[in-house]
């Protein structure tokens, strides 16, 4: 596929060697996580929109969807969907956002591509903004995501 020569910018832009999402993939940075595969990791945002708000990680570090092939990116969103199938129920919402941002003009805080998984309840329809939760929450919203990540194929 062919791309545009210019990379998108991005202040948060960071040698491989200090980002923060490699050093959570490689397990040298605490995360909750709750899903992995051989190429993937998933685990709860720290500042999340809502409660189950999850990253879809690939483990091969890239800044933005334009460092991916188009296996890759599709490997990732499908992932992401899959996720959802066990955050859903996991966090008892009625229905989800998915959210990709690339470059600074989009908002992307971390340079290391993530797809996030926004869980949301009717009852919240139409709020959207950061939530704080309490360590014991995020382990509690970990492992019920976990409990339905087990009955995925
Ligand atoms: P972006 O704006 O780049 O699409 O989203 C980055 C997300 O990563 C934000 O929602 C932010 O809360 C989350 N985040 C930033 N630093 C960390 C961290 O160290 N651990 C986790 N779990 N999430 C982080
Ligand atoms: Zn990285």
């Amino acid at each position: 596929m062919k791309r545009p020569s210019k990379p998108l910018y991005n202040s948060a832009s960071v040698p491989e060697k200090d980002c923060i999402f490699c050093k959570i993939v490689a397990g040298k940075l605490p995360s909750y996580r709750v899903y992995e595969d051989a190429n993937h990791v998933a685990f709860l945002d720290i500042n999340p929109f809502s409660k189950g708000h999850t990253l879809v990680c690939p483990k091969r570090h890239g800044e933005t969807l334009w460092d991916m092939d188009e296996k890759e990116i599709a490997d990732v969103f499908m992932v992401a969907s899959k996720v959802s199938t066990a955050i859903v129920p996991a966090m008892n919402a009625d229905g989800f956002r998915l959210m990709q941002n690339n470059g600074e003009a989009a908002n992307q805080a971390v340079a290391h591509i993530h797809v996030h998984v926004i869980p949301s309840k009717l009852e919240e329809k139409g709020k959207f903004g950061r939530i704080k939760l309490t360590e014991d929450e995020m382990a509690g919203v970990a492992e019920a995501i976990r409990k339905e990540v087990a009955k995925l194929g």
